[in-house]
């Protein structure tokens, strides 16, 4: 794929599983919220993420605007709705050279949080990069609703899959990201993944250097999805990959008036639920998870976003 020949991509879009068919090329934007340049909110590095990912000295993290998914309790409200006007918008070549930068400053890795809505970019910029000396593993941070064909641009290019399965309920996915398919699609999103990356590598300073994470954010009174969540993802793959179970639900509504949080959601997750999941994944003989302490939720974990 070539950098110059990017925005046939974006005409007529159908980068992502809804299928918008608007042309981003001229501007108009579809459920993402985005047109046809990838705009970076911020890029650091993060010490957030799963020890194998970060490390001793950080990921390197770039957050992009916009999300084909838009959870309604979303903990990166702040950048996922569309454009900030905060954001900086940047070409193939642009985006390499920040990949280079964050490898300069001694990133264990490149993570691209939130970018499906940009593939053809991805694709392209991490190939530049390539060819310009990137060799630190690139991560691709997704909330997990990606369509096989666009995933397929990334085939070689893309180190770790850092994907959630968030439900597997579709009354629950449709009332909450208005994606009633979602638990369909992100098994198939799945599967390609791993066909790209193949089981987990670790190296021998215990980072990652192949493979998948599969992140899954507990919600109040969702114990028995979770469950169903697990199921799937240990049946499937088991120790092949790697499962995170998240603890760190936060109910932002204080901080985001228009998020419109269900009853249920407006709470953080009942005593108890997080040890319960913890323990159903332990006896699925899943050892290669990633467990949080006991009270991991709180706005302190999230990056200060531009908005
Ligand atoms: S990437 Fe955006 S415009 Fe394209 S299909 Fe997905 S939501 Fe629609």
């Amino acid at each position: 794929m070539h950098a110059d020949n990017l925005s046939s991509y974006y005409e007529n879009c159908i980068i992502c599983p809804r299928r918008c068919g608007v042309d981003r090329s001229s501007g108009a934007s579809g459920y993402c919220g985005m047109g046809a340049e990838p705009v970076v909110n911020l890029s650091m590095l993060h010490f957030g993420e799963e020890p194998v990912i970060t490390g001793t000295r950080g990921s390197g993290t770039v957050f992009f605007e916009g999300c084909s998914l838009k959870c309604i309790f979303c903990q990166n409200y702040d950048i996922s709705r569309g454009p900030t006007g905060c954001g900086k918008v940047y070409d193939a070549d642009g985006l390499a050279s920040l990949y280079l930068s964050l490898q300069d400053q001694g990133a264990h890795n490149i993570n691209l949080v939130t970018a499906g809505h940009f593939i053809p970019h991805v694709a392209a910029s991490v190939a530049k990069a390539r060819a310009e000396g990137l060799s630190i593993p690139v991560a691709y941070n997704s909330g997990g609703y990606e369509s096989v064909e666009s995933l397929k641009m990334l085939d070689g290019l893309i180190d770790i899959y850092m994907p959630d399965m968030k439900f597997v309920s579709s009354s629950l996915s449709g009332k909450l990201c208005g994606a009633r398919d979602y638990f369909e699609v992100c098994c198939k999103a799945l599967d390609e993944m791993y066909r790209q990356t193949g089981p987990a590598v670790i190296d021998d300073n215990g980072l990652m250097k192949r493979g998948i994470i599969v992140r899954h954010l507990m919600l109040p009174g969702q114990l028995f999805d979770t469950k169903k969540v697990l199921d799937y993802l240990c049946g499937r793959y088991g120790n092949n990959i790697y499962i995170s179970l998240m603890n760190q639900y936060t109910p932002f509504e204080y901080k985001y008036p228009d998020m419109k949080l269900p009853d249920f959601l407006q709470r953080k997750l009942p005593q108890g639920h997080y040890e319960a999941a913890a323990e159903y994944l332990a006896l699925l003989d899943q050892t290669n998870a990633f467990v949080q302490g006991e009270d991991a939720s709180g706005d302190e974990l999230l990056p200060e976003f531009k908005s």
